[in-house]
């Protein structure tokens, strides 16, 4: 690793200059540079950026500009490892002193010597009088606290350690402090500011968009074959989130059969050797899927993700938008993929009934707007981004909704006479019951229970019944219909406001064209397809990652194998040119790269 720990001579105080020098990177993203500008004025501030939008470059970079050793504060090993790999791999100096580093002292030494410029540390260390000591006798050149929303309670992930933080860095004022975060909920963001002392004005919040994500949101039909489509489409990384264990194990069993592609699972049940070990195989590799519980999360900070698929609903809007933006945070085109199911809704409103009273009403609110979002013949994109407080265009044009427009019906006839026969029938019956009674087939126990003396009875002509199912389903996700214990639908939510003809009921059909199988796409990604040069850049990529003991993507991600098969640089200036190729990376990987490239 020797060669990859030393600091390339970055005499250059133009940011821009070292973004390219040691990034490789030709510009700055979105907010980067006005969070880098807050810091290397000495100012403290928080980023508030989506997953992928590139937060760590905005304290990597200062820290390399400042004097002395910027500490950053992670709540996970692992992510931490991954971080510290991708740094040096740039020639950044960087460590991190946890409980599982064995060369501890080795890393004191240098933080005393100041011969590094990030150290990264558990919160808890943060709690320790001998850390604080040692940091009074380091150089510090600023703080970066990763996955701030963890000292918010109003967060998802609220960790107490992190609290600690600001007595130990209320130490050492004159240092700034950059908050990291891709919460966005407004109130959590300023409790974060405040837990942490850092002044309201030094808050930047980038755009929520993730341009590159195509959102696809799909009636779960016939989950492994809509999944195996899928793959096919995607023949990179992939991660398929499963409500349950049993239902992981069950997927990953029959994708792996349907594909012969490597498909392992993940999930807390799973003995710790082996779940450490399908993540490792996930990280390290450049086709595998991974399906998983959501307990496979925040540690994932794998950039060539190309799909997130959704076998069954998320938690709420918040959770889905966090797990779809595991996928292409390297800016590549990537999907994301949700299958619903009307059961997936009346099993998550039947929980709702068992939490606390006073937590229920939030609770409808969230399952809501996932219904609104799940049912939407309008742009995803713009659905999500306006839940988030923004201001999207009507249309991106990279959605499943944009790209082919669904129709849309009113069915409001329909819904009422579904909701009548569910009150008429006494609220305990399925919706095959129901659809008996409807399209007026009387069969042993219609008549049985003389429903067919009622006056529902065959009260739903052929057209009408043709959207019967995707109307209960409709219902069933607004929460107008609710599954009773013995799995009867009853009235619930505003069923009595669309009796009454107070509320219309619109439902979306899906566009004809979909109905076909497997579609092709850009969605399907910009590597090409059978190119020598291109293949042979990434046989290479892979022997010097196994060489390394880092995952491909450290080396160089497929944007730059693409532009080096592209531009077919000759000469070490040429490689330069290269986006991605920085300094220390043309010099440990350059020469082997060109010969590469001379021999195709
Ligand atoms: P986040 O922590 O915000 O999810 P990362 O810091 O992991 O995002 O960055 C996501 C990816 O974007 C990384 O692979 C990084 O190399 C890349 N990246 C960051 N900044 C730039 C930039 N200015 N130009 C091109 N790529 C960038
Ligand atoms: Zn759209």
């Amino acid at each position: 690793m020797d060669a990859l720990t030393q600091t390339p001579t970055n005499d250059a105080t133009d940011p821009l200059a070292v973004l390219r020098q040691t990034f490789g990177f030709q510009e700055f993203r979105g907010v980067q540079r006005q969070v880098i500008d807050r810091v290397l004025g000495g100012g403290s501030g928080m980023a508030v950026m989506p997953t992928g939008a590139g937060k760590s470059l905005t304290f990597q970079l200062p820290a390399i500009m400042r004097p002395g050793t910027c500490v950053v504060v992670s709540p996970l090993i692992a992510l931490m490892h991954d971080q510290i790999d991708s740094a040096r791999a740039n020639g950044i100096r960087a460590a991190s002193l946890t409980s599982v580093d064995t060369n501890r002292e080795e890393t004191v030494a240098r933080l005393r010597g100041g011969e590094l410029d990030l150290l990264y540390i558990a919160p808890e260390r943060a709690s320790q009088p001998g850390f604080r000591n040692l940091l009074a006798q380091a150089n510090l050149s600023m703080f970066a606290i990763d996955e701030a929303h963890c000292v918010s309670e109003w967060g998802h992930d609220f960790r107490p350690d992190y609290r600690q933080l600001r007595p130990l860095m209320d130490e050492f004022p004159d240092v700034p402090r950059l908050a990291l975060t891709a919460t966005a909920d407004a109130h959590t963001r300023a409790d974060i500011l405040a837990q942490l002392g850092i002044p309201e004005d030094g808050l930047v919040v980038a755009g929520f968009d993730r341009p590159n994500i195509r959102y696809v949101i799909r009636h779960r039909d016939n989950p492994v074959r809509q999944l195996t489509d899928l793959m096919a489409q995607q023949p990179g990384p992939g991660i398929v989130y499963a409500p349950t264990r049993k239902k992981v194990e069950d997927i990953a069993a029959k994708l792996a059969a349907a594909t012969g592609r490597t498909v392992l699972p993940y999930h807390a049940g799973l003995p710790p050797e082996e779940r450490a070990g399908n993540q490792r195989a996930f990280v390290a590799s450049e086709d595998m899927v991974m399906v998983a519980t959501v307990a496979f999360g925040m540690g994932i900070d794998k950039p060539d993700v190309r799909f997130v698929a959704h076998a069954g609903i998320p938690k709420s809007i918040e959770a889905y938008y966090q797990e779809t933006g595991r996928a292409g945070r390297d800016g590549d085109p990537s999907q994301a993929v949700l299958l619903w199911g009307a059961g997936d809704f009346a099993l998550a409103r039947q929980r709702v009934a068992e939490v606390e009273e006073s937590r229920q009403a939030s609770e409808r609110t969230r399952l809501d707007a996932l219904a609104t979002l799940v049912e939407a013949p309008t742009c995803r994109r713009a659905v999500l981004l306006k839940h988030f407080g923004e201001d999207p265009p009507e249309k991106c044009g990279n959605c499943d909704n944009c790209l082919d427009a669904p129709g849309v019906t009113d069915a409001t006839q329909v819904a009422r006479k579904l909701l009548s026969a569910a009150y008429r029938t006494g609220q305990s019956f399925g919706f095959g019951h129901l659809q008996k009674v409807l399209t007026g087939h009387a069969d042993d126990r219609v008549q049985q229970k003389g429903h067919d003396q009622l006056s529902v009875f065959g009260i739903v002509d052929a057209e009408e019944a043709g959207l019967l199912r995707q109307v209960a389903r409709a219902l069933q996700a607004r929460g107008s219909l609710v599954s009773t214990e013995h799995g009867g639908l009853a009235l619930g939510g505003d069923a009595r406001e669309i009796l009454k003809g107070e509320k219309d009921v619109e439902i979306v059909l899906p566009p004809k064209r979909e109905r076909g199988r497997g579609r092709r796409s850009s969605g399907a990604g910009l590597n090409p397809v059978g190119d020598p040069l291109f293949d042979a850049l990434r046989e290479l990529r892979r022997e010097m990652a196994a060489e390394a003991g880092v995952p491909p993507y450290v080396i160089f991600h497929d944007s730059t194998l693409r532009d080096m098969a592209a531009k077919r640089p000759v000469s070490m200036s040429d490689l330069a040119g290269v986006s991605g190729v920085g300094a220390k990376k043309q010099e440990a990987y350059g020469e082997a790269f060109l010969t590469v490239i001379r021999q195709h």
